[in-house]
């Protein structure tokens, strides 16, 4: 199945790495019905193209979405390129351990995207997801708007399922976030969290449920360590970020203003600058249209400094 153009109005979204997270990915932007385009590329082109073999065979039950194993001049006119490659995690390996190997494929990829179309954002899936976000940022010389990673948008829909069955609310209405890097030191922000717009120690008594902290945090090593738990059980996970992509790029293509934990550049945001970290950005066609500052308390603060100088010596040590 060689690259194919196609004379297709509508969205085009690209994915590089056609692995766990890359193929569920594009399973769930056709089954949402989000672009008229997906083009898969992967250096093993035999995955890349029975994945888009098999997806095609769902279009008949889903939208008329043109969908091909293709290489990186198909990325001409994408709107969204994403980034899901990976070089082979080992469980025993933290995220920022992956940052060399990983980097070393940036180096590759984003060069050969970028001398296809310079008008695309970039979304990076690629763990460590912050060094590699900026990684991209660097490789691609983008304006900060249009490189952005999944980020801690994962990590915040874990939390908020775990409070809402704790609570015993849906989690769509529980606002909780969880900021800074997507890995081991990201930071959970307790002082706003809130349901129907009542903070969380203040809605616990009123529905009758114990404000423990303790009992909360016990929840926020859940969600955080949940990435480790369920690869020592499947060796992947993919579901859950494949649908936090597909937010994102909903939020993206229908320019919808979305305010999402994605990670992106900060620059002079609460002592921090000059790193790709998750806070709430507002996201539309543009990319990042606003980041939001949050009134972080004390220790929350120095957290989110703590992690930012986590994520730096990372970059750092990679030449980044
Ligand atoms: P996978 O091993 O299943 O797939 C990786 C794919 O990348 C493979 O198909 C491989 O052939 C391809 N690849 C490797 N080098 C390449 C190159 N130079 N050019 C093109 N393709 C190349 O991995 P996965 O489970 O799909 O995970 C992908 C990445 O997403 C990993 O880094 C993983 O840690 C990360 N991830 C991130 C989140 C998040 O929330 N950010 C969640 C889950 C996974």
């Amino acid at each position: 199945m060689s690259s194919v153009k196609h004379d297709v109005d509508g969205p085009k979204v690209a994915i590089v790495g056609a692995g766990a997270v890359g193929a569920t990915f594009a399973y769930s932007l056709l089954i949402h019905g989000l672009t008229s385009q997906i083009v898969i590329i992967d250096v093993d082109k035999n995955r890349a193209e029975g994945e888009a073999m098999d997806l095609n065979h769902g279009v008949p039950f889903a939208y008329p979405t043109k969908i091909w194993a293709g290489d990186y001049s198909d990325c001409e006119d994408a709107d969204l390129v994403t980034i899901a490659v990976d070089k082979g995690q080992r469980i025993e390996q933290s995220r920022l351990e992956l940052a060399e190997g990983n980097f070393q494929i940036m180096k590759q990829i984003i060069p050969n995207v970028t001398r296809y179309n310079q008008e695309c954002i970039l979304l990076v899936v690629t763990n460590p997801l912050d060094v590699m976000t900026y990684a991209a940022l660097k490789l691609s010389g983008f304006p900060k708007n249009r490189v952005i990673g999944s980020g801690t948008v994962l990590d915040t829909a874990r939390l908020r399922y775990l409070l809402g069955e704790y609570l015993q609310v849906d989690p769509r209405n529980v606002h909780s976030y969880i900021i800074g890097e997507h890995g081991d030191s990201e930071v959970p922000v307790w002082s706003l969290a809130n349901i129907g717009g009542i903070r969380l120690k203040d809605y616990c008594p009123i529905c009758d449920v114990r404000y423990d902290l303790d009992d909360f945090n016990k929840l926020f090593l859940e969600a955080k360590n949940a990435g480790y738990e369920i690869i020592k059980r499947k060796g992947r996970t993919f579901y859950a970020v494949a649908l936090g992509l597909t937010k994102i790029v909903e939020s993206i293509l229908r320019n919808e203003n979305t305010v999402l934990t994605v990670s992106c550049l900060l620059e002079d945001y609460l002592g921090v600058s000059g790193i790709c970290l998750s806070v709430p950005v507002i996201l539309n066609r543009n990319g990042v249209k606003r980041v939001i500052e949050l009134p972080l308390s004390e220790n929350e603060r120095s957290d989110f400094q703590k992690s930012a100088e986590i994520i730096k010596n990372v970059a750092h040590s990679i030449g980044l």
